[in-house]
């Protein structure tokens, strides 16, 4: 990829990389808030479940900026752009959608897939879920 491609991409990152770092300082704040105590149990109840919200927001968040720092990196060392399952170049059209990806429209469409299968075979996430509440 040519160099000005490659400046592209890691100012498009950089700058998603600080809203997620504002945003994840909001949330930050928002569980703070929610851990202060209530009398109220009804109001409690309902900030249990606030908390989990944004924990588990802030865990996308995380995972997120994670994912970024490593297509940071690999701009710097020259893997960006290309698929890490067959090696083939991304398209450019996919990678300015998302640039945090590590594979081409084909080895993505086949992961899919296989997740799809896994999904039917596998335990049922979304019963599970349902279970516990
Ligand atoms: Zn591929």
């Amino acid at each position: 990829m040519r160099k000005r491609e490659l400046d592209f991409f890691r100012k498009l990152l950089n700058r998603r990389l600080e809203e997620l770092l504002m945003e994840a300082e909001r949330t930050k704040d928002q569980v703070k808030e929610i851990d202060e105590p209530v009398a109220d149990p009804m109001e409690f109840a309902s900030n249990g479940f606030d908390r989990d919200f944004l924990l588990r927001l802030r865990d996308r968040e995380r995972k997120l900026m994670v994912k970024i720092k490593e297509a940071l990196e690999r701009i710097e060392n020259g893997t960006f752009g290309i698929c890490e399952e067959c090696g083939e170049k991304i398209s450019q059209k996919r990678l300015r959608a998302r640039p945090m990806t590590t594979l081409c429209i084909d080895c993505k469409h086949e992961q899919e897939a296989a997740e799809e299968r896994q999904k039917y075979e596998g335990p049922r996430e979304s019963s599970t879920l349902w279970a516990r509440m």
